[in-house]
């Protein structure tokens, strides 16, 4: 007990507070924790441009998690390489991770994915993947963080946030 409280003022992140909906944050709350990249993508359901995000390479074992509140959507294990321009995944750890949405901006009609926790868009779903699934996750490399495998979530994002660019 002590010890998530002395974790929860090490790292004064709305987002990952469990007692806090992180659908529940303002636009300024997001603005103050996001890179104007990470904001782009998951509250603007902006896309970057390929090859210019995070983890076109491997970043190793372990988990990728939404940037936005932490939610642990992949792991290492279910990316593969697809040579599309962002990372790519063929399931995600657990189903209920992630909302999917019909989108029928920019004049196709595509599968939207979002984070099931904060609701930030990650990417989109497309069938073209390899087996087992058949589906390709291609999802914007800012909208989520890799937490290398034996490492906490806290610590990671707390390096990050703080090394966010002011
Ligand atoms: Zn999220």
């Amino acid at each position: 007990m002590g010890s998530s409280i002395v974790q929860r003022m090490a790292t004064p992140d709305p987002s990952l507070d469990p007692s806090r909906d992180p659908r529940t944050l303002t636009a300024e709350e997001w603005r103050q924790l996001l890179t104007p990249e990470e904001f782009a993508i998951l509250r603007q359901s902006a896309t970057e441009r390929p090859y210019t995000g995070r983890y076109n390479d491997d970043p190793g074992p372990g988990a990728f998690h939404c940037v936005g509140c932490g939610n642990r959507l992949y792991g290492a294990e279910h990316k593969f390489h697809s040579g599309c321009g962002w990372p790519s995944f063929f399931q995600a750890v657990v189903p209920g991770a992630l909302e999917v949405h019909r989108d029928s901006s920019h004049g196709m009609v595509r599968t939207e994915m979002r984070c099931a926790r904060c609701g930030g868009h990650l990417g989109h779903i497309f069938d073209d993947g390899p087996r087992p699934t058949g589906m390709r996750h291609c999802v914007n490399g800012y909208a989520v963080l890799h937490v290398p495998a034996g490492s906490d979530v806290a610590p990671v994002f707390a390096a990050h946030r703080r090394a966010r660019p002011s």
